[in-house]
């Protein structure tokens, strides 16, 4: 998902990075939503304040753009300890993650975003180091290497990932809590909105928060970002923010009532005409809409399938009939629907 797309679910500039900064929520009690996951949090960091030692480590999975980043940010922030981001993209090395180990300071918050794409080696260092927060340095080379013990400050880890299934299992057996991150319904997004528009000093009616909120893909990152394109809507056109205002604005940016993204269009166009609805491979759509399988099955399909466009089936995936009526394909004949 490269080009610039209204309703994709990853941070799309620096603009908007600064932006979600200015909205992300501080404390547990401002985090609208997940309240499953929000309360077993709550007691896992008061568990351990009591007892005065670090909270355990901490795996928090979903698509993007759901709050897991600024889950780790509260996670600090409760806990009154700093916090050092990092991502596995950027750890391709053991030494890049001892480099990153040895220098926390105890009680410390190391946050690793997408934690399944670091490499192997790193892997298994962080095994050590979230077990008995130790690691092992090899000194020198070949023969004469030798392996040096170094202990390390206590901390907490919370790892991010899309893709928890990619995790191996001595990995995700080291976390003593995992939370999977679900998408957001109606009422907990138009309270994500309403807090932003507080925020952002933008008075706007509460069915125009509706409209916006049935057509950000459950997700607050694409509801922020609507929220902002509707402003700058209100404010070009010297309009009220009502509900018309939203349907104009998201018009002109082609976000339609499910408020589906050119990659969920592209991946139904292909299932509803090429294979007539299916059952299609996961590679095969990937393949067929130029992605990778990994984005395909993390990012677009857990939104088909929660709204019921899609259902996944041993034999592949398969267009629902409400997918041929929301799209105006006749239904083919053969489908298994
Ligand atoms: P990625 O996987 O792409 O890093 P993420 O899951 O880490 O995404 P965040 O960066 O934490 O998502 O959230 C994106 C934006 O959505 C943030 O600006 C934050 O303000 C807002 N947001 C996310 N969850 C909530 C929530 N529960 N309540 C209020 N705002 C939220």
């Amino acid at each position: 998902m490269s080009d610039f797309d209204l309703t994709d679910p990853e941070p799309q500039s620096d603009s908007e990075l600064v932006f979600e900064g200015a909205l992300r929520p501080q404390s547990l009690d401002e985090f609208v939503g997940q309240t499953k996951v929000r309360g077993q949090l709550e007691l896992l960091l008061k568990a351990a304040a009591i007892q005065g030692r670090t909270a355990d480590h901490i795996l928090l999975s979903g698509p993007p753009g759901l709050g897991k980043t600024t889950l780790a940010m509260i996670v600090a922030h409760e806990s009154d300890k700093p916090l050092r981001m990092s991502s596995g993209p950027a750890i391709q090395h053991a030494g890049d993650l001892a480099a990153v180990l040895s220098s926390l300071v105890p009680g410390e918050v190391l946050f690793i975003d997408e934690i399944h794409r670091m490499a192997r080696s790193a892997e298994e260092m962080l095994y050590l180091a979230m077990e008995d927060f130790r690691i092992d340095i090899m000194v020198g080379k070949g023969q004469g290497a030798t392996s040096v013990p170094l202990d390390l400050a206590p901390f907490t880890l919370v790892g991010a990932t899309t893709r928890s299934g990619m995790l191996p299992n001595p990995l995700r057996d080291r976390f003593g809590f995992t939370a999977h991150l679900e998408f957001y319904d109606a009422p907990e997004l138009e309270q994500v909105l309403q807090r932003a528009a507080r925020m952002l000093n933008f008075p706007i009616a509460d069915d125009a928060l509706a409209e916006i909120a049935g057509r950000c893909r459950g997700t607050p990152r694409i509801a922020n970002r609507l929220l902002r394109r509707v402003r700058d809507y209100v404010l070009v056109h010297r309009t009220d923010a009502d509900k018309a205002s939203v349907r104009a604005a998201l018009t002109l940016y082609d976000v339609d009532e499910l408020g589906l993204d050119r990659l969920d269009r592209a991946v139904m166009d292909i299932m509803l005409t090429r294979f007539g609805g299916g059952p299609v491979g996961l590679n095969t759509l990937a393949v067929s809409v130029g992605e990778e399988a990994e984005t395909v099955e993390s990012v677009v399909e857990p939104f088909l399938v929660r709204i019921g466009l899609i259902t996944r089936t041993p034999r592949g995936r398969v267009a629902t009939p409400q997918a041929f009526a929301h799209f105006g394909v006749p239904h083919a004949q053969g489908s298994l629907l």
